[in-house]
């Protein structure tokens, strides 16, 4: 049996420091840029803000200075991204290439990738979308079927993706293709490469989601032609990309801060209207709810810093962050649900009340947070596992 490791971490005085600095940054957009609080700030997609963060250093904070990186740890990135989502900000444009797309072209892509995109990425200009899952292909990603052959130094890439989160607004996406056979443990034959998203080959077409927004896509790929130097890894080392970018997407603040603006609202209305039930059963009072919810929310920031410990060490948290995903976005399902028995509202998109507000949009998205970046049962697989018991 894998321990869990979850050990306390002291912040360096590099994240207290970084801490002040994002927050004069955010202060400054507020006042500024009157910014609303945004209730899915991760997926709200600025183009402006993620330049302007680009231009203040907080961007690829981790990454080496020849990129335009801060080198600096990741406690620092913990730090800064934590407090762009306790804002509300809409620091969606370059979230993914900064939470992954940008970890993984550093570590695995070539030197020509490396110095074309990273600096992009840095200064708030270059986005990123990921293309893992397909029709038939979501939490068993082993059977990827989209394919791509090689063609002297290019590779010819045909297939389909879906779901992929604003791949009509970025530059670029991560496509896990099949290159081979997929061999014993299913694992084998898949590789990935940098598809620009600009160039001829590939379409993107809408999916509405519940909220009636557009935020992903289907993708289809006929004949797009990538050069082998955008390809991610080795050949036929997909799976093993995808599983160490899987913990840098599941491990974060964003897995249970999704909609912490809510709760602040939620908070705010209690205080204007305290329980008129003193007397009523203490499992139900308003102060005990809010107080679980608190400690709920301060055990997940202790833990989400301890993956990024273990990320600062070189360390794989794969298992750590199955479980930080699997608690943290049980916790963000619970706050619409509490908030709804706590307060009687009418949600909509169109109420004059930033909680009604809130809610409304909550309501619609907390649905998926339980499934983005990998679904509740296939997490707790990877913990059984980790716990010896499968
Ligand atoms: C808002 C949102 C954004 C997304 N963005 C992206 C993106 O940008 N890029 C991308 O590639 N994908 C994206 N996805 C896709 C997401 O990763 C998949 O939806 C998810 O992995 C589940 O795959 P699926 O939809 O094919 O469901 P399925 O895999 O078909 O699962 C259906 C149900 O069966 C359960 N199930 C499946 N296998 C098992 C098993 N072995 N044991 C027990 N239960 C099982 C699942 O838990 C689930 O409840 C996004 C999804 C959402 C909702």
């Amino acid at each position: 049996m894998q321990a869990f490791r979850f050990d306390a971490i002291d912040l360096p005085q590099e994240a207290i420091a970084a801490r002040a600095r994002v927050r004069a940054f955010l202060a400054e957009e507020q006042t500024r840029r009157d910014f609303v609080a945004y209730r899915n700030s991760w997926n709200s997609f600025d183009p402006d803000f993620s330049r302007r963060a680009g231009a203040a250093g907080l961007i690829g904070v981790t990454w080496p200075g020849e990129y335009g990186g801060g080198a600096q740890s990741s406690l620092v990135r913990f730090v800064i991204t934590a407090e762009m989502l306790a804002a509300g900000a809409p620091c969606g444009a370059h979230w993914i290439a900064d939470r992954q797309s940008g970890p993984q072209i550093l570590r695995h892509g070539s030197a020509r990738a490396r110095r074309e995109i990273l600096p992009r990425i840095v200064a708030g200009e270059c986005y990123f979308a990921i293309g893992m899952s397909e029709p038939n292909s979501g939490s068993d990603l082993a059977a990827v079927r989209t394919s791509a052959k090689r063609d002297g130094d290019e590779w010819v890439i045909n297939g389909q993706k879906i779901w992929t989160s604003n791949a009509h607004r970025a530059h670029y996406l991560i496509a896990l293709t099949r290159t081979g056979e997929a061999g014993p443990d299913r694992h084998g034959g898949l590789t990935q490469f940098i598809v620009d998203l600009a160039r001829p080959g590939v379409t993107v077409r809408p999916i509405r989601n519940l909220a009636g927004g557009h935020e992903f896509n289907e993708v289809f790929f006929d004949d797009y032609r990538v050069p082998d130097d955008r390809r991610v890894g080795g050949v036929g080392e997909g799976w093993r990309m995808v599983t160490s970018e899987l913990a840098f997407e599941r491990s974060g603040p964003d897995r249970f801060l999704s909609d912490y603006r809510l709760l602040v609202e939620l908070i705010e209305r209690l205080r204007e209207n305290p329980d008129p039930r003193p007397d009523s059963r203490p499992d139900s009072r308003q102060e005990i709810i809010i107080g679980r919810l608190v400690s709920h929310l301060a055990a997940l920031l202790r833990m989400s810093t301890a993956v990024a410990g273990l990320l600062d060490r070189g360390e794989n948290p794969a298992l750590e962050a199955a479980l930080v995903k699997d608690v943290g976005t049980a916790f963000e399902r619970e706050i619409p649900e509490l908030a709804r028995l706590l307060v009687a509202s009418q949600p909509s998109f169109d109420a004059e009340d930033p909680f009604s507000q809130a809610l409304a949009q909550v309501m619609l998205h907390a649905p998926s947070f339980t499934l983005r970046g990998g679904t509740r049962e296939i997490l707790r697989g990877m913990i059984a596992r980790g716990l010896g018991l499968r």
